[in-house]
């Protein structure tokens, strides 16, 4: 079990599961629990048992589903009913018969929201915090509460505000966590209030909500400001702008504030652990998310570029390493003429400054129109060559292609494509058949050209990518295609952009096959 003094607390699957959009199947909450433990977090709040009956079965097989390792579950509920006895309340029983070790337990602390959502006294509110927390603590349960809309209660009713958190914690809650419910606080103002909560002498806790993109910030304002239990929700899931994002509060308490809240391993799988999470919630993976984002460690800085290269620690706040991240040099990196010159030695050329200076521009005019070198390093390599030797001798010369792309009787598609070329001083028709049009290509133009270069008997196709990128500037959508080729020793990356998907797959196939010969040391002739 993990260290008491602080709690780090997730409640994805209770608060964080309200984002619009976002529908867990009782399987999915499982998944995402088991992730949450990996990573090592004390406390898994899994929803409110009782209320509904999805959260009651998620309780009731996780009691033979989840071997939880660092963290405990905790159910969610309500303090009981006014004028019943907690005891004699059917939603304090569900709560009670969970099998959750920890309850917490939501209750008003605003006085304006006890009179006119809950509709009694602010004596009996407090009496039904008593009741409940000193009920389920004698059953032997563990009891955290929530204060809701704590900040705007203490701004209303400060006295009133302090003694609800003063009455829970005397009836026996262990943590009275403050929550800026419609997430409108900014750190200054709430570090001051939660100092106040502090002074109460019992133990703080801090939910935060990011309508003022916030939501981090102030619970690190509150941690610095005493409190010693944060909560929060994978990928800052939640309802409107979402939660406090947790992974960011750990990684920002642990790396930057030395706290010691999951194991460093741990710490070290946090961005697995984001994009699985973002699996299971088929919710898009924020590529700027801090820290667990694809590009929270993607550096375009041309300028830059050879600087990184000698210490990469000048350019990025922590080793992203320790979060399970990588460095990432992009696109426009070989723009810069620094990067251009390092790349073209590494290929093996010497690039005069004019040299450089058209290749920069090459580079910058292609990426304007959705090209990629970052992963398509021969596609690099083929336009160095270009720019050093002039327009490059071809291979081949393609006259026309086409493919046809049927579906038989039988219901099975099928494509075929016809390639013309010259090569050689020869005209080449040829056909080739394949499971998709861009698979019937690349069997055609291989067909085409094996009788004169054999060697691309060993050329494979291994992988295949796709994407479309949204039109900018007032252009139309294109799609960008990457193909992964392979002659048994290396592999090599091409890229084709164009409006149609199928012509973004020929030139990044045209390119592949003759670089593929560029390395079997053909010279074109
Ligand atoms: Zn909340």
């Amino acid at each position: 079990m993990a260290d008491d003094r602080f709690h780090v607390y997730d409640t994805t699957l209770r608060d964080g599961a309200q984002q619009e959009g976002l529908n867990l199947t009782v399987a999915d909450k499982l998944a995402i629990a088991r992730r949450l433990d990996g990573l090592g977090v004390g406390f898994i709040e899994g929803g409110w048992p009782g209320a509904n009956p999805k959260d009651t079965e998620f309780f009731s097989r996780a009691r033979t589903e989840l071997e939880l390792k660092h963290a405990q579950l905790a159910a969610f509920g309500a303090t009981r009913r006014a004028g019943v006895k907690a005891a004699d309340d059917p939603l304090v029983a569900a709560l009670r018969e969970s099998g959750a070790p920890v309850v917490t337990l939501v209750a008003k602390s605003h006085d304006r929201h006890v009179e006119l959502a809950l509709r009694t006294t602010l004596e009996e509110n407090l009496a039904m915090i008593r009741d409940t927390v000193s009920h389920l603590r004698a059953e032997g349960q563990r009891v955290f509460l929530d204060a809701e809309h704590f900040f705007d209660g203490y701004k209303s009713n400060p006295a009133y505000a302090l003694e609800v958190v003063r009455t829970a914690a005397e009836a026996g809650a262990d943590v009275i966590a403050l929550c800026d419910t419609n997430g409108g606080m900014l750190p200054d103002e709430l570090a001051e209030i939660v100092h106040a909560a502090v002074g109460t002498s019992a133990r703080v806790g801090i939910h935060c909500h990011d309508d003022t993109g916030c939501a981090v910030a102030n619970t690190l304002a509150a941690v610095k400001a005493g409190a010693t239990h944060v909560q929060g929700c994978a990928n800052g899931y939640g309802e409107r702008s979402g939660n406090a994002n947790l992974f960011t509060v750990v990684a920002n308490l642990q790396l930057k504030r030395g706290y010691d809240l999951v194991p460093r391993e741990s710490l070290a799988e946090m961005t697995r652990v984001a994009h699985a999470i973002s699996e299971v919630t088929n919710v898009t993976p924020n590529s700027h998310a801090p820290y667990v984002g694809m590009s929270a460690f993607a550096h375009k800085a041309g300028l830059h570029a050879s600087a990184i290269k000698v210490d990469p620690n000048l350019y990025q706040h922590i080793d992203p390493a320790q979060v399970g991240n990588d460095m990432r040099m992009l696109v426009s990196d070989m723009a810069g003429r620094a990067s251009v010159e390092l790349k073209g030695r590494e290929l093996g050329y010497e690039l005069t400054p004019e040299h450089t200076k058209d290749l920069v521009a090459r580079v910058k005019d292609l990426e304007s129109q959705g090209y990629t070198f970052e992963a398509a390093d021969a596609s690099f390599e083929l336009l160095l060559r270009d720019t050093v030797q002039g327009e490059r001798k071809r291979h081949f010369e393609v006259e026309s292609w086409r493919v046809i792309v049927e579906r038989t009787k039988g219901g099975e598609l099928v494509s075929e494509a016809t390639v013309k070329l010259h090569a050689k001083g020869e005209r080449i028709v040829a056909t080739g058949e394949g499971n998709g049009p861009v698979n019937a290509l690349d069997r055609a133009v291989r067909f085409a050209l094996e009788q004169l270069y054999p060697e691309l008997a060993k050329l494979e196709l291994i992988d295949y990518k796709v994407r479309i990128l949204e039109g900018t500037h007032g252009t139309d959508a294109v799609t960008r295609v990457l193909i992964t080729s392979s002659d048994e020793r290396a592999e090599w990356a091409t890229v084709g952009v164009a409006e149609n998907i199928i012509d973004a797959s020929w030139q990044a196939l045209e390119q592949a096959v003759t670089y593929g010969l560029l390395r079997a040391g053909r010279d074109a002739s």
